[in-house]
């Protein structure tokens, strides 16, 4: 009995010194990527290209990472360890040694549209066992307070986008509260639970939104890697293709990427995401990522 234990408590350390090994050596945090994280921003810019992209890692042994094999609706699993933040350039960056560096957070903005739509992306978020932030406007909300139910009945964190999705850096404070809370409140009604994730419009929210979003409890963000669906049109071939272009040149450990609730981004999503994977990396949780809030 003793010597069975012994032998998989050593194997289960020889495991986990492997799977560290594959790792890549640091994480891609600020210094070239400092745009990133300006109020100018548009998510087109340019950042360096992936310098680990023939990565090996498929372990799945981080549970910070998601497993949503136990249940289908995140709003019923025991509270995640918060094993990662976001760093200046809102990359997701992991608080100790030993926590898988080479993950991404997937995110949806300006929804929620469509039913079909949203069950299109989540199908493919659940074959792939990803969870993604949906960042929502209040006046869509208010349009379809079931889709908003939807997106959290299936399990997937919604982030507060704003009611209106104007440009908030230059607004009064006043106006600014009134965008984010009317927000905070209407996602709490319908789900239970207030957002505690803000990405504002243009991500351009200015010290005024910085402020009011954390008087929330709510972590600031805007993004790394910009999937530049948005620049797209109906009528624009190739449109796959060009995603997984985009947001291949810009990957790196910690890719906070920012997709739209999009008819092409829906159709993209499984490509890319099967591409993101066979390049050795993982979904983080958004749930694992520490927030004022907390
Ligand atoms: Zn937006």
């Amino acid at each position: 009995m003793g010597t069975k234990t012994a032998a998989i408590l050593l194997t289960a350390c020889l495991l986990l010194s492997a799977c560290s090994a594959n790792k890549p050596e640091s994480a891609a945090t600020g210094n070239n990527q400092t745009s990133a994280a300006s109020d100018t921003s548009n998510g087109s810019q340019t950042v360096p290209k992936d310098h680990n992209s023939a990565g090996k890692t498929t372990a799945q042994h981080d549970k910070s990472v998601v497993d949503n094999s136990k249940s289908e609706n995140s709003a019923t699993v025991a509270a995640i360890n918060k094993t990662y933040h976001l760093d200046k350039a809102y990359n997701v960056v992991p608080n100790q040694e030993g926590v898988e560096k080479k993950v991404i957070l997937l995110t949806f903005d300006d929804g929620p549209k469509e039913a079909a739509m949203i069950n299109k992306i989540i199908d493919t978020l659940d074959k792939h066992k990803a969870k993604a932030i949906f960042f929502v406007n209040g006046y869509r909300v208010k349009e379809h307070p079931e889709l908003l139910k939807l997106i959290h009945d299936r399990g997937q964190p919604i982030g507060n986008h704003s009611w209106d999705h104007i440009v908030l850096k230059n607004k009064s404070e006043a106006e600014v509260k009134k965008q984010i809370e009317t927000v905070q409140k209407m996602v709490k009604d319908i789900t239970g639970q207030a957002p505690v994730f803000f990405r504002p419009p243009h991500g351009a929210g200015g010290d005024v939104g910085r402020k009011v979003a954390k008087e929330n409890g709510l972590l600031y963000m805007t993004w790394s890697v910009g999937s530049l669906d948005w620049t797209m049109n109906k009528s624009q071939p190739n449109k796959t293709d060009a995603l997984l272009k985009n947001v291949t040149e810009q990957l790196h450990p910690g890719s906070n990427i920012l997709m739209h609730e999009l008819p092409w981004t829906a159709e993209a999503l499984d490509s890319l995401l099967t591409r993101l994977e066979q390049k050795g990396y993982r979904f983080v949780d958004p749930q694992s990522i520490e927030v004022p809030a907390d």
